[in-house]
């Protein structure tokens, strides 16, 4: 990423993480995950399908059209639609004021990680394992985004099966906060960046 960011937090906490943590992907899931924590923002339609077809264009699973559509239409709703994930990151970040937030420092955390991520070995990425990730990414709750605590604990008894103990992979996804689109850890585990 070689974007600058501005003087801002993400830009401090990116570069205390060092090169390689954030991509395009990355910064739009996190620019969705920041809005959805306005309950003013949410609570408007328009503002959470924004939001909903955000996170889908940051996976590439949106419909062009809609996108099309979606800009013309909602042209005040549609940070998380930016056509440059970096810029919408950072104006989310400076627009709304950092201790106002709850849980700013935990969702830079949740998506770009901790300073040491743990390798993810290939033998427990099994058919099983991945079908459970797969599955707590994509059922995640329509109105706060949050993926379901129940699927994190079965992909963590899984991981468990095949010999992945590791301390910080099993305590992220048993850990009770909430976990978003972009989790480091699932990401981990399913190779997305
Ligand atoms: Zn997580």
């Amino acid at each position: 990423m070689t974007r600058p960011f501005g003087n801002n937090v993400l830009q401090q906490f990116l570069q205390r993480l060092g090169p390689g943590r954030s991509s395009p992907r990355k910064l739009r899931l996190y620019a969705c995950a920041r809005l959805r924590c306005s309950s003013k923002l949410i609570r408007a339609q328009a503002s959470l399908r924004a939001v909903q077809l955000g996170e889908r264009l940051a996976d590439g699973q949106h419909d062009p059209a809609e996108l099309r559509n979606f800009r013309s239409l909602w042209q005040d709703v549609w940070l998380a639609l930016h056509p440059d994930a970096a810029v919408a990151a950072l104006q989310v970040t400076e627009e709304r004021p950092w201790r106002d937030l709850p849980g700013g420092l935990h969702l830079l955390t949740e998506v770009f990680g901790p300073e040491q991520i743990p390798d993810v070995l290939p033998s427990w990425r099994t058919p099983a394992v991945l079908s459970l990730a797969c599955a707590a990414y994509d059922e995640r709750a329509p109105l706060s985004g949050a993926l379901r605590r129940d699927r994190l604990l079965v992909l963590a008894d899984a991981l468990l099966d095949v010999g992945c103990a590791d301390a910080v992979i099993q305590g992220h996804l048993r850990r009770k906060r909430k976990h978003v689109a972009g989790c480091w850890c699932l990401d981990r585990i399913l190779e997305r960046c």
